[in-house]
Parts: C-alpha cells; sequence; structure tokens
C-alpha cells in the first residue's frame, strides 16, 4: 500500500513538501487516502493535497498512556504547505499546529552529541548511539530493550531516534 511504502524512501522525495502537525489525538487514523480526504476537507485545504502521512514514532512505540502524538504530513505544493502552518489542521475533530519539517541538527557519530561532527570529535573513546557501552555504534548487538539514547542519557529510544526528546527540542529552538 502506498502509504506504507511512503514510510520508507518518501524523505527522498524532494517534490513533496513536508510539516509536521503537533499533538494529534493517537486515535486519529492517518494512514488511508480517506482518511487524508476528511483532513483536507475539515482543515479547508484543497482536495488530494496530501500525498503522503505517517507518525513520527511507530504506534507500536508508543507508550499506552500516550494521548497524542506528532505526524509528517506531504503535501503536493509549498503554498498548501504553508497555509496548514499558517492556519493548522483539523484532524480528528481537532485543529492542531502545524511546523515546518526542519533538517535535523548535526550530531555526532563518534560522541552522539549535537554541535560538531566525528571528524572534529574530542571524545577518547566511541559512545554507542544505541546502547549505553563504549563502542562504534556499528558494532553494536544491544536489544531494543537495552536501547539507550547517549545524548538524553536515558533509557528507551535511541540517539537516532527521530522522537528524542533532545532532538525535538534542538529543531523547535
Ligand atoms: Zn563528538
Ligand atoms: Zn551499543
Ligand atoms: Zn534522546
Amino acid at each position: 500500500m502506498f502509504a506504507k511504502d511512503w514510510g520508507h524512501n518518501a524523505v527522498a522525495q524532494p517534490s513533496h513538501h513536508e510539516v509536521i502537525a503537533e499533538f494529534i489525538p493517537t486515535s486519529a487514523d492517518i494512514d488511508s487516502p480517506w482518511a487524508w480526504d476528511t483532513i483536507t476537507d475539515d482543515s479547508k485545504l484543497p482536495k488530494n493535497s496530501i500525498v503522503a502521512a505517517r507518525w513520527i514514532r511507530k504506534p507500536e512505540q508508543r507508550k499506552p498512556q500516550q494521548k497524542v502524538a506528532h505526524a509528517i504530513f506531504a503535501f503536493t505544493d509549498r503554498h498548501i504547505a504553508n497555509r496548514a502552518i499558517r492556519e493548522g489542521m483539523v484532524i480528528s475533530q481537532k485543529l492542531v499546529s502545524v511546523r515546518r519539517e526542519e533538517k535535523d541538527p548535526q550530531r555526532c557519530m563518534k560522541c552522539q552529541q549535537y554541535g560538531h561532527i566525528a571528524k572534529e570529535c574530542k571524545a577518547a573513546t566511541d559512545i554507542c548511539g544505541r546502547c549505553d557501552q563504549t563502542h562504534p555504534t556499528q558494532t553494536c548487538t544491544a536489544s531494543p530493550e537495552a536501547f539507550y539514547c547517549a545524548v538524553c542519557k536515558t533509557k528507551g529510544h535511541t540517539a537516532a531516534d527521530r522522537a528524542c526528546p533532545t532532538l525535538l527540542r534542538r529543531i523547535r529552538e
């Protein structure tokens, strides 16, 4: 199905104009073209202007009590994307705010910290981006239960996770 395929390769589609819609009820259907019709109707956006949508964090990665989540929507046209940013979108009866999808800030692949790249890194050892050990991330064999973010210094997600709270905060800044 188109919406599912998109999850893996849509980032490479330069003609799409992506935005992040924030705090969408997790009960909302955003996966099907039928759902997109409802969203464009309710949001007073042109029909068929959404070409793809996906939750930033997959539903199965959510905590059970999580009521809202962020999602990326891709529009056919920059002006429509801008209108969604200006006026918000109505998803599942809720007016949600929409912002531009920014490029991720630079993260060092050696020590996992933001603000410099591996070539400029002063760390003595490799810090893993998946677990709490010191080894290159590529050699990591940790299971998902052992995932640890060296940026946030917390368990439960990797340093490369798009939903990493530190990454989301840096994008917002
Ligand atoms: Zn570094
Ligand atoms: Zn590791
Ligand atoms: Zn993190």
